[in-house]
C-alpha cells in the first residue's frame, strides 16, 4: 500500500481494497505532516454496508445538525479501508487536548491520522448470549424491565474476555491484515517511531470514551506493531547489498 500527494492511500496488487468517500469535515494540520495515529472503534452491532453507510453519512455537514464527528480511515470487517480525507489534513475524531509525539496540542485532531475500527466495542452477556451497545430494546425503562435486543446480539465466538476488564468484541482477521498493511505505508511515509502508531481515543477522553478498548490495545495492536516495525527492519537488512539497479 502507498500513499499518493496528496495523502490518499493506494493499495497495490492483492492488498486490501481501499475506497475514497471524501468528505467535508476537515480542517488545516497544524504540523506539516501527521505525527501519530489515533485508533477508534465504532461501537454497535455493524454488519453488511455499515462501514460503507456510515463513511458516506459523513460526507457533508450542517452545522448545528449533524454530530461534528469524521476520521481519516474506517476499517471494515471485511478488511475494505473506507477513506474519507487525505492524510495530510484534520479530521474531527477526537477535539481535545493532549501531548502527540512529546508535542503539546491544544487539538490532538490538528496533528493525528484518526482511524476507525468497525468493531461493537465492549459487550454485555445478558441470558446465554452477547450484546452490544445499547443493549436493550428499551434502554430507558427500570432494569427489571429492560429486555436485550435481539438486534444487538452478537455472535458468541466473537466475544472475547479480557481480564478484569469485561468482554469486547474481537477484530476480524481481514480487518488486522488491513490495519497493518496501512499503518505499515504511514510509517514508511511519516517515518513515525513505534511509540506513535498507539494512541487511543481513550487516552484524550478517558472520562467520556474507551475505545478502542484494551483488546485492540494490549493484544491485537502489539502484535500488528510486531508486524510493520519487524517486517521492516527484517526487508532492510535483506535488501541491504547489492543496490545498483535502484527502482
Ligand atoms: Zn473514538
Amino acid at each position: 500500500m502507498k500513499i499518493d500527494e496528496e495523502g490518499w492511500l493506494v493499495a497495490e496488487g492483492s492488498e486490501p481494497k481501499v475506497v475514497r468517500i471524501p468528505t467535508v469535515r476537515t480542517y488545516r494540520l497544524v504540523v506539516p505532516a501527521p505525527l501519530g495515529i489515533v485508533w477508534h472503534w465504532t461501537s454497535g452491532r455493524g454488519g453488511p454496508g455499515f462501514a460503507e453507510r456510515l463513511a458516506r453519512r459523513v460526507q457533508t455537514y450542517r452545522r448545528g445538525v449533524d454530530r461534528p464527528a469524521s476520521w481519516h480511515a474506517l476499517v471494515a470487517r471485511d478488511g475494505v479501508i473506507y477513506q474519507s480525507a487525505p492524510l495530510l489534513v484534520g479530521t474531527w475524531h477526537v477535539g481535545r487536548p493532549g501531548v502527540i509525539a512529546g508535542q503539546r496540542l491544544d487539538n490532538i485532531n490538528r496533528a493525528t491520522v484518526g482511524c476507525e475500527l468497525e468493531n461493537a466495542g465492549r459487550l454485555r452477556k445478558i441470558g446465554e448470549r452477547f450484546y452490544c451497545w445499547p443493549f436493550w430494546t428499551n434502554p430507558s425503562a427500570p432494569v427489571y424491565e429492560r429486555r436485550p435486543d435481539p438486534r444487538c446480539a452478537i455472535d458468541s465466538d466473537r466475544a472475547i474476555v479480557v481480564q478484569g476488564q469485561g468482554i469486547f468484541d474481537a477484530f476480524s482477521p481481514e480487518q488486522q491484515a488491513s490495519a497493518a498493511a496501512m499503518l505499515t505505508a504511514l510509517v514508511a511515509r511519516f517515518s513515525w517511531p513505534h511509540e506513535v502508531c498507539s494512541y487511543g481515543h481513550r487516552d484524550f477522553d478517558p472520562k467520556r470514551k474507551e475505545d478502542p478498548g484494551p483488546l485492540w490495545a494490549d493484544s491485537v495492536l502489539p502484535q500488528i506493531l510486531n508486524q510493520v516495525f519487524g517486517g521492516r527492519d527484517l526487508a532492510a537488512a535483506e535488501s541491504a547489498p547489492p543496490a545498483a539497479h535502484g527502482g
